[in-house]
């Protein structure tokens, strides 16, 4: 029986301590968000699955790693939508008692000038086929701290760019300084994402240097800019493939908040003129960079020429997005594929039987929660589209409904149903907006066509999506799709994208073997003079090629399950991912 990675509570959270980790321990992994399990809401979206992951594959492959991130007491938002389809946001607490244990140790920093005081909680993530990983959760609810610094901690990615700038100081510097009080001597340290670039600026602060070193050596681009015990420790992942998209603060506020913590003009020289650049900051003081894809990292290198990007390919953590009935079928079939994945290329050879009756036993469960969560009946018989993403413009979720009359002719033909859910980030109104015209369009295509939203996307709902669908369907506007990672969730089970080339789908997709691209790689942009507009590709695939596949050549639609699986999941798994930062990143 497939045990899920959440259903192991390593023991009562109580009675963990922090002593068997502090002596192996060499390397930290630092992130704003980490998905440990759905009821730990300490996660708003890919960045947070994706560090969830890793945990979770530290911990079957041993790594000596400590996790850091915040508590997020009242978590990212829960989503409801009202009749108008308007997101009605909701705080999103947890209890962090059922889950982890407060320690004792204690560290403080000064915030506008004034000591606001950290501890951390420590939650275990245990691996049934390896062994612990401890990580850390700061929290700033404390009765030594004034009201206002106690709800630091409270809400990720709060309202606010003064809010920001202190939930980053505490986890880049507080996270530092808690390491060190504990008695971790960590040798590495790896920044998932810009957030915890702070600590990179500490670790500066510790090391005699005379001032002008830094002036010398940044003059072109940073390029042969080095301050060698910072540049060894530090490791930086970065996830943002549109200068827009980097956390920027100006410096009046950072001089505010972290007074005379460090010479400004110094800081200038790491992280930009202007504002401070998270990102160019942490480029700066990093010796070993990565995008996540390898468009990503070509994407980067444009972005920041003189730098050296490497690229290590986003994954999932197999053994959390199998379904359970399909990973006991590989546990018969490839035993070991959780730990091994490369294994999982032999998935080709799965009896297509099995694999479509499992399949159908998935969709069946989908099918059941979606009823649950909103009152929408889905047809089995039916070819099911699923997409999920954060709701914001660039994931383009309203391309599908580009032309209402075109989906219901192709629908009268070729009837198929379409399952939707994604939140907006509070401080996105596009986004909002684009929330509510789906509900609208939803409105406009019935009753012939079903189109079901259902409200307040997270893991749970994930993994039932990303199993019970038949085909999962992505639109990004690249090349703003660093990575994606649910595309790997849903072929590890069966379901063949459908999908812009971007991200990780162009190193994945094998048209009509591992799923389908809309457009071609180069061409996508809807404006593109020599390329029609990209919905007409989408409508063209689904008309012609994917829906009467899926009607008309059953045999042929499970033969490319099979494909999807072992071409996609001996791949782009977090297994493959950690074993080449340990052996790149890690050990350099
Ligand atoms: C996997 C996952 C994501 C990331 O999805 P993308 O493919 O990057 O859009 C976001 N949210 C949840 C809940 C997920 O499980």
């Amino acid at each position: 029986m497939h045990v899920l990675y959440h259903d192991v509570l390593a023991n009562p959270p109580s009675t963990q301590t922090i002593g068997p980790y502090l002596a192996h321990t060499r390397i930290a992994y630092f992130s704003m968000e980490i998905a440990l399990r759905p009821e730990m809401h300490t996660y708003s979206g890919g960045l947070g699955v994706l560090a969830g992951d890793t945990v979770r594959s530290c911990a079957d492959l041993g790594l000596p790693m400590v996790f850091v991130t915040l508590l997020s007491r009242r978590g990212y938002l829960r989503q409801e939508i009202d009749s108008e389809g308007r997101q009605i946001e909701h705080e999103d607490p947890w209890n962090p008692a059922d889950f982890a244990a407060p320690l004792r140790a204690k560290v403080a920093l000064l915030i506008e000038g004034h000591e606001v005081w950290v501890r951390p909680w420590l939650h275990v993530v245990s691996s049934p086929i390896g062994s612990r990983i401890p990580v850390l959760l700061l929290d700033t609810d404390l009765h030594e701290n004034n009201p206002e610094d106690r709800r630091i901690t409270d809400r990720l990615y709060g309202a606010g760019t003064e809010y920001r700038l202190k939930q980053e100081a505490i986890l880049g510097i507080g996270g530092l300084r808690i390491l060190q009080a504990l008695g971790f001597s960590v040798r590495k340290y790896h920044l998932n994402e810009g957030h915890a670039g702070l600590l990179a600026l500490d670790l500066l602060r510790r090391y005699p240097r005379n001032p002008n070193q830094i002036a010398n050596h940044t003059g072109s681009a940073g390029l042969k800019f080095r301050i060698t015990p910072v540049h060894d420790a530090c490791i930086f992942t970065t996830h943002t493939p549109v200068e827009a998209g980097h956390d920027r603060f100006d410096y009046g506020l950072f001089g505010h908040v972290l007074r005379d913590y460090i010479d400004i003009d110094q800081v200038k020289l790491l992280a930009g003129d202007d504002s401070l650049n998270m990102t160019r900051l942490a480029l700066n003081l990093s010796g070993f960079v990565n995008g996540v894809a390898t468009r990503h990292a070509l994407t980067t290198h444009r972005m920041f020429p003189g730098y050296d990007i490497r690229a290590i390919t986003n994954g999932v953590h197999l053994p959390t997005w199998a379904y359970p009935a399909l990973a006991d079928l590989f546990d018969a079939s490839m035993p070991g594929w959780a730990y091994e994945p490369d294994i999982m290329v032999r998935a080709d050879q799965l009896p297509g039987e099995k694999l479509w009756a499992i399949h159908q036993q998935a969709k069946a469960d989908l099918i059941a929660q979606v009823a649950r969560r909103t009152d929408v009946l889905l047809d089995i018989d039916k070819p099911l589209i699923g997409f999920a993403r954060r709701m914001t413009a660039y994931k383009r979720p309203e391309l599908l409904f580009s032309d209402l009359g075109r989906l219901k002719r192709i629908h009268a033909g070729l009837p198929f149903q379409v399952v939707i859910a994604g939140k907006a980030h509070p401080g996105d109104a596009p986004g909002k907006v684009l929330i509510q015209k789906i509900h609208q369009h939803i409105r406009e295509l019935a009753p012939e066509v079903t189109v079901v939203f259902v409200p307040n996307y997270e893991t749970d709902l994930a993994r039932h999506l990303v199993s019970g669908v038949d085909v999962w369907l992505n639109t990004p506007t690249p090349p703003m799709e660093a990575s994606g990672t649910s595309g790997m969730k849903a072929a590890l089970n069966g379901v063949l994208n459908l999908s812009v080339l971007d991200g990780w789908w162009l190193e994945a997709c094998v048209e009509g073997i591992t799923g389908w691209a809309i457009g071609r790689d180069g061409v996508t942009p809807p404006d593109e003079a020599h390329g029609e507009p990209i919905e007409n590709d989408l409508y063209n695939k689904l008309e012609n090629v994917v829906l009467p596949l899926y009607h008309h050549d059953r045999e042929r639609w499970i033969w490319m399950m099979g494909q999807a699986i072992s071409k996609v999941a001996c791949y782009f798994n977090t297994q493959r991912m950690m074993r080449r930062y340990a052996a790149e990143a890690y050990l350099r």
